[in-house]
């Protein structure tokens, strides 16, 4: 748990009658600074680092049922303190914290009331900040207030600097998509792409990545539970960016895409991630840090390697001896885990899974089952439907996956960032953890700040994962410049079920052309880096049982990567172009280097975290991979990475 010290406290009690009023919240080492500015009823803030321009002015504000809460507003009262605190997590990306941050509230009066309240929290190289909605008076009934409101518009602007390049994903219209299961956040992100666009007129999901003149900034949010709508951006004309709700026709027009509270109430945390280097970003733990859990864990859950028949052997490897055969394979790699995805109502049946669980377990492994959200939002054909959508029926089935050791569920097709679907993702995660089921979901919204608030939740797909290898060769073709995008956008700000790290040369189980299924262009040391660069606690991969490398140590490799990490270190790269990260597990330090780019990246690497030689894997000009033992001359690396290709570096911490 988070134990909160708080350092020192300073409160400005506010004259009413000055027109415009200027406050200054600075971060715990004075360089991150946010400039508030009060004029004409309006409040807005900018964003500097080391005194360079990040965000420029924008505008703050809520428009509700029980007030427009954007404008007409008073500056009341200004305090800020300086707390610190610290927690650990076995399935971040870091797994001891220190926090220390400088919280600041304005108070904003309308009417000579409180209307609300702006809380920010800076930290060295983030800031997030929230609304707190006061109770309001009900003109028609003095007696009793209003304790309820809807939020109709959030006035939360992102006005970036001239100069401004964009790293977005394009918001997915509601009702497409295959069955109808759109928005999945399953779209490109697009590099260094102009401002001023709105994709398909819907705006960007979150995370959203800037480059500005003066260095990078990561949009996200996090603290979105079933008390409001998770959201996105739309581009208001230039480089000017505003938070938006979710559209009316998602989850098949069901619920309201204007998120209701009750009052007093908030809003989740908007959240900025900037610095001079990606490494802030890359690095941020924003997302975590000022969320709690929402219930305790009602088990210790476990965490590690797993894999996924469907990703190679699609539908038709749900069947009993296939996953018979997945399990004896799972335990050989001495994996953990392994996903019975789409159809195993239907073509394993419930006794066969019975049968299977119980095997599973005597190979000292176990089993994740598949299920279809809905319910009445898609048209998704694959079952089990209609149990996950009714708590009746979910807990009942929850209750008999845990009397045959079943270790969690992976639930597909939410499609909507709508309050009433944020109701259903807590209301599976709660039941899965009154039954000791860790849960994953695909199909669905970015997790914003879960892994903290759910401890039973796993990772999410969010992202256009690694179903897209097999589904065509451009996506194929575009492996190499996605990863060098994840670690720094997606997986920055939330654990990523991408299901990669596979040796077929075609996503397909005869490894030819025989099958549909993409060709691989990327190496087999590139597979072996993607353990390295995207994260998720349970991770599922693509290896197949009948295709595995020549070399050992390739498999060895997979084998013994961690999925659990205490440390992360960005070393260098540009999204899209390249990449290098470490990743620290226990004593060891694994360096992952990817190169999207047509000629080779050169680089020389300062290893001074390390101690002594490392193992060096690497791909020459032509993608064949090596390992060799290797002692840096003073910590100094030389490094080639080919198009495509990958080098990875294991050593010692110092
Ligand atoms: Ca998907």
């Amino acid at each position: 748990m988070k134990r909160l010290l708080l350092l020192s406290i300073i409160t400005i009690t506010l004259a009413l009658s000055v027109d415009a009023q200027n406050y200054t919240v600075n971060s715990p080492d004075g360089r991150l600074k946010v400039d508030i500015n009060c004029t004409s009823g309006k409040v807005y803030y900018s964003v500097s680092l080391n005194g360079k321009e990040f965000l420029k002015q924008s505008q703050l504000g809520l428009v509700t049922t029980v007030g427009d809460f954007s404008e007409n507003l008073t500056p009341k009262d200004f305090k800020t303190e300086a707390i610190a605190f610290s927690y650990d997590s076995k399935v971040l990306k870091l797994s001891h914290i220190d926090v220390s941050a400088t919280r600041a509230v304005l108070s904003l009066y309308q009417n000579n009331r409180p209307a609300i309240d702006l809380v920010f929290m800076l930290k060295n190289n983030d800031l997030a900040f929230k609304y707190v909605v006061y109770p309001q008076p009900n003109p028609k009934s003095p007696t009793e207030p209003f304790a309820c409101a809807v939020i109709n518009n959030e006035k939360s602007f992102f006005n970036f600097p001239d100069g401004t390049t964009t790293f977005l994903s394009p918001q997915m219209k509601g009702q497409t998509g295959w069955a109808r299961t759109a928005p999945s956040y399953e779209q490109p992100y697009f590099a260094d792409d102009k401002t001023g666009k709105n994709a398909n007129g819907l705006g960007f999901i979150f995370p959203a990545l800037f480059h500005v003149p003066n260095g990078w900034v990561l949009v996200s949010e996090t603290g979105v539970t079933s008390a409001y709508c998770a959201s996105h951006i739309t581009c208001e004309g230039g480089a000017s960016y505003k938070v938006a709700f979710p559209l009316e026709e998602d989850y098949n027009g069901n619920g309201s895409s204007a998120p209701g509270i009750s009052l007093l109430g908030e809003t989740p945390w908007r959240t900025i991630s900037l610095g001079e280097t990606l490494a802030p970003i890359v690095e941020t733990t924003i997302p975590w840090d000022f969320v709690e859990p929402l219930y305790a864990p009602s088990k210790n859950y476990t965490y590690g390697a797993g894999t996924w028949s469907w990703i190679i052997g699609f539908d038709e490897s749900v069947n009993f001896q296939e996953q018979k055969r997945y399990i004896d394979f799972t335990a050989d790699l001495g994996f953990v885990s392994q996903i019975v995805d789409n159809w195993w109502d239907t073509q394993i049946t419930r006794d066969s899974i019975e049968i299977l669980a119980k095997y599973a377990k005597q190979k000292g492994t176990s089993l994740c089952l598949w299920y279809n959200s809905n319910g009445y939002w898609n048209d998704a054909p694959q079952g089990p439907k209609h149990i996950m959508n009714n708590i009746i029926k979910r807990r009942r089935e929850m209750a008999w996956m845990q009397s045959i050791g079943i270790r969690g569920i992976k639930v597909d097709f939410l499609g909507s960032d709508k309050q009433q679907t944020m109701q259903l993702y807590e209301d599976i995660l709660a039941d899965a953890n009154d039954f000791g089921l860790e849960v994953i979901f695909h199909g669905a919204t970015l997790p914003r700040g879960w892994e903290i608030m759910y401890p039973n939740f796993i990772g999410s797909e969010a992202v256009l994962a690694s179903e897209n290898l097999h589904f065509g060769d451009d996506f194929c073709r575009q492996e190499s410049y996605n990863a060098t995008l994840h670690p720094i956008i997606r997986n920055s700000v939330a654990a990523m079920d991408y299901g990669g790290i596979t040796f077929n040369n075609y996503f397909n189980s005869t490894n030819d052309t025989t099958m549909w299924g993409g060709h691989r262009v990327t190496s087999d040391v590139f597979q072996m880096a993607v353990a390295v660069l995207f994260q998720c606690p349970l991770n599922h991969t693509a290896l197949y049982y009948n295709v595995l490398p020549k070399e050992q140590w390739k498999l060895d490799f997979v084998k013994q990567c961690p999925t659990l990490w205490d440390d992360i270190k960005f070393i260098d790269g540009y999204p899209g172009k390249y990449l290098i990260i470490a990743r620290r597990s226990g004593s060891k330090w694994y360096i992952a280097a990817i190169n999207a780019q047509k000629e080779p990246l050169k680089r020389t690497l300062n290893l001074d975290f390390i101690n002594g030689g490392v193992t060096v894997y690497a791909d020459d000009a032509k993608l064949n991979g090596s390992m060799k033992q290797v002692t840096p001359k003073k910590n100094m690396l030389q490094i080639t990475v080919p198009h495509d290709g990958a080098t990875i570096i294991v050593g010692n911490s110092k």
